[in-house]
């Protein structure tokens, strides 16, 4: 095993790393722009390196100046976790040439999957269906529209080197086409620094079903099952689960099967997840495989009860797999909440400031992958997604209603986040019945994200009367407090449980609940 690990990432995902380091008996280095300073990821590794200004082109993104703090500070191997440099086979083969372990997949691997085109040529000769389409980026509009032709519109123009959604168009006539190119290929451009684009029928109505592969340096490659990614905002996911209420244990080891076919076919090693679309038939096409570790894994390994972080450093570090196919079946139902510093009710937009107080769900199949807490500054630098919020319980309903308890538990006070859409998303009777496609959260998002509804207001209305209330009880009138108050009595109980009695903001929270 290493010694010595460096954490080449920031957040909720370099804490994660950190956190399987020190399970594991591995020493920590941490790399840190200068706006992560007081980041928890900073004080939690062992040694932190500054790294650059904010901007991640100057700091998170320079491989190289990583790769020289690794060697400095005598770390063996790096981490890279998601998003950043994870994906970048140049800087897995920089790492690798510079005497270090890459704790992912080897160059070739991501260099196979890394484009779409090549990832799909890849897989239908490994046998793997994919959606009809090309295999080549399209030349110009009279091309894509002659190609279109042969299945049909509507069809997809996807950037070859496309992530997160970006260079991606709906087209649904022929008339349309040639714009959305020209567009598709400038945001491509923007984005990747390579305007290839290509086309895809587009599948209407489709689940978003991802298969999560293991596989080490001795020839065995596992798959853990799926996660139901369906519940997206333009093209990013916002909730995941583990099981899919689509998938039978039948289609479970079809989908299996194919994504370890297709993990072979590119010499696969480490974590990796190939992405699917499964139509309303039953049938499923390969989009891609991401070569890294997920922000959604959590769920997996609540299922399958695996450390899928530690595995990563092992399977680097050269054990084996322990494990057979048949020891993984899903047990229960985990999901996950992306609690992101957007503002649902303004168009998700994001949401800047200092978080001032932070109450974390705690209890029974609670789990918080975060990388925050209060007093944390949340910018622009970085993605939005602050943290990551993850239940298990026996059975989907029990997870839904644990997801709810727990959500309401959270506080995150001084910024927006994303926290009241997804108490929407838990109360909604289609989310609940798991009758969703991957258009679903855009069709129903004025439902979902509409500004407060009453019992909002009076939730605001309680936290304002909290807080006259304190101001009055410091100020030695006291008996204005039980006015207020929904519950009068537990005011005066929690008073006597502290010589100050609660903050306004212990006040304010439990009356925020209790109105909710
Ligand atoms: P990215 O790498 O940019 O995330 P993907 O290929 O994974 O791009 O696609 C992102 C999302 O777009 C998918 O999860 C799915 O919701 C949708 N999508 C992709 N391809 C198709 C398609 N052919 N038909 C319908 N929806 C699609």
């Amino acid at each position: 095993m290493f010694s010595k690990v460096l954490v080449a990432n920031r957040g909720e995902i370099a804490l994660r790393v950190i956190r399987a380091c020190q399970e594991l008996g591995v020493k920590t280095v941490a790399v840190y722009s200068e706006a992560d300073a007081r980041a928890p990821h900073v004080r939690e590794a062992d040694e932190a390196v500054l790294v650059g200004p904010p901007p991640s082109s100057q700091s998170y993104l320079v491989g190289e100046r990583l790769i020289e703090v690794a060697l400095r500070t005598g770390a063996q191997a790096i981490h890279p976790g998601y998003g950043f440099l994870s994906e970048r086979a140049w800087f897995a083969r920089a790492v690798r040439d510079a005497g270090l372990v890459f704790i992912g997949p080897p160059a070739e691997a991501i260099d196979a999957m890394g484009s779409k085109t090549a990832a799909r040529q890849l897989a239908i000769s490994a046998g793997v269906p994919v959606v009809p389409g090309t295999t080549e980026s399209v030349r110009d509009a009279d091309e894509a529209i002659a190609i279109a032709e042969t299945f049909g519109f509507p069809v997809l123009l996807k950037a070859a080197a496309g992530g997160g959604g970006k260079g991606m168009r709906i087209v649904r006539a022929a008339s349309e086409l040639a714009d959305a190119l020209a567009s598709a290929k400038r945001e491509a451009q923007n984005a990747f620094g390579d305007d290839a684009v290509y086309i895809e029928k587009y599948i209407e109505g489709p689940r978003h079903v991802e298969i999560q592969v293991l596989a080490d340096t001795h020839g065995n490659v596992l798959h853990l099952g799926e996660r139901e990614c369906s519940v997206q905002r333009r093209h990013q996911k916002m909730i995941e689960e583990a099981p899919s209420v689509a998938v039978s244990p039948e289609l479970r080891a079809r989908m299996g099967a194919t994504a370890v076919a297709a993990a072979r076919a590119a010499g696969y090693v480490n974590a990796g997840t190939c992405e699917f679309l499964l139509d309303k038939d039953g049938q499923y096409y390969f989009l891609e495989m991401n070569t890294r570790i997920q922000v959604e894994h959590p769920v997996t390994e609540l299922v399958m009860g695996l450390d899928l972080v530690q595995w990563q450093i092992r399977v680097a570090a050269g054990e084996a797999l322990p494990f057979a196919q048949k020891d993984f079946a899903p047990r229960g139902w985990a999901m996950e909440c992306r609690i992101t510093s957007e503002d649902p009710s303004n168009g998700f937009l994001p949401s800047t400031g200092r978080i001032e107080y932070l109450h974390l769900p705690t209890g029974p199949g609670v789990r918080w992958d975060g990388g925050i807490e209060s007093g944390s500054e949340v910018g622009l630098h970085y993605d939005p997604m602050l943290a990551k919020l993850i239940v298990h319980a026996p059975t989907r309903d029990l997870a839904i209603s644990r997801m709810r308890r727990a959500l309401r538990e959270l506080t995150i006070d001084g910024i927006e986040t994303s926290r009241s859409f997804h108490l929407r998303v838990m109360d909604h009777p289609d989310f609940q019945r798991g009758d969703i496609t991957i258009q679903w959260l855009e069709q129903n998002l004025p439902a979902l994200t509409a500004p407060a509804t009453d019992r909002e207001s009076i939730r605001l209305a309680a936290i304002a009367a909290a807080l006259v209330a304190h101001e009055e009880r410091r100020a030695g009138s006291g008996t204005a407090t039980a006015a207020v108050m929904s519950d009068g009595s537990t005011v005066g109980h929690e008073a006597s449980r502290s010589a100050h009695g609660p903050s306004w903001r212990d006040v304010a929270r439990r009356e925020s609940l209790r109105s909710l």
